[in-house]
């Protein structure tokens, strides 16, 4: 099987990280090899899996060593996955995408997507919203050839999603990444479903899943690990797997149809939803 390279997307704080990681450890347990790289500043794209913050990034590694080895900046998490963290460009300096290509580049002339290790998947977390060109890197330099977007009913992850699409379709179009679909991240909008499918159908994609919202998510992160880790008899637990399972069986990749901001907010008043 061909290694399958996946973008997460998703404005920040949307849970890019939590579902990420709990994908992963779904996939895991259907006996998937999986290697994350958090491509997200904050460096804590890996922390449940990890059972604690990655110690050391790539690029301050790279800024302040000589000699670099893979082990330390892969380590073994949950499950034997395999965890990376971009880290953080100069402040002030360093664009963030150049950053993520430095990153992936070293860790190809280390050997880490070697055939020998035979990944199945590679995450590639932290892409938040659209604020600069950068964010876009893995999908252009065609590191990443499929990307979820994680969305919620409220009104501005939608815009976000829409946002997002836009970058998405630029380089779809030019290039092979296609859109694999949205994952609702619950936070309990009236009626949160049928807004993301209509969403989703606008611009040409699904809802793949639908992650409900619970505070048991919480308490797992209180403990650096996944729901699936913490709690793996539990229905959120369940949820991930499902998930998991869904996209490891997903056949239905798009070049995505951003909407203008005027049709989104047609959508929006559509639902009427606060009469
Ligand atoms: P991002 O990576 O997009 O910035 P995170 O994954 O760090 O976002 O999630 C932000 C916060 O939301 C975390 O504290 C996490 O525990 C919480 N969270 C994410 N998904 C859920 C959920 N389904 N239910 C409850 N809390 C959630
Ligand atoms: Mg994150």
């Amino acid at each position: 099987m061909l290694m399958r390279n996946i973008a997460i997307y998703g404005k920040g704080g949307i849970g890019k990280s939590t579902t990420t990681q709990n994908i992963v450890a779904g996939l895991v347990e259907m006996g998937r090899k999986v290697m994350v790289v958090g491509c997200d500043s904050k460096a804590d794209s890996t922390r449940l899996l990890l059972g604690g913050l990655h110690q050391k990034n790539v690029l301050d590694t790279l800024r302040r060593e000589e000699d670099l080895n893979l082990e330390d900046l892969c380590k073994q998490g949950w499950g034997k996955t395999l965890c990376v963290e971009s880290g953080g460009p100069e402040p002030g300096v360093g664009c963030v995408g150049r950053g993520i290509l430095t990153s992936i580049g070293l860790l190809e002339q280390l050997g880490a997507y070697e055939e020998e290790i035979q990944l199945d998947y590679t995450f590639y977390d932290g892409l938040g919203n659209v604020v600069c060109g950068g964010f876009f890197m893995p999908i252009r330099e065609g590191k990443a050839q499929e990307v979820y977007v994680v969305t919620s009913g409220e009104i501005m992850a939608m815009y976000a999603t829409n946002n997002i699409c836009r970058g998405i379709e630029k380089y779809a179009r030019i290039g092979t990444v296609r859109l694999g679909g949205l994952i609702c991240n619950s936070r309990n909008v009236d009626r949160e479903e049928e807004l993301i499918d209509a969403l989703a159908e606008e611009l040409g994609t699904q809802r793949i899943y639908s992650i409900p919202r619970h505070n048991i998510v919480q308490q797992a992160e209180f403990y650096r690990q996944t729901v699936i880790e913490y709690a793996d008899d539990c229905e959120q637990a369940e949820h991930y797997r499902n998930l998991a399972k869904t996209i490891d069986r997903n056949k239905n990749f798009v070049v995505p149809k951003p909407m203008s901001n005027q049709q989104l907010e047609k959508l929006l008043m559509k639902f009427e939803l606060f009469r």
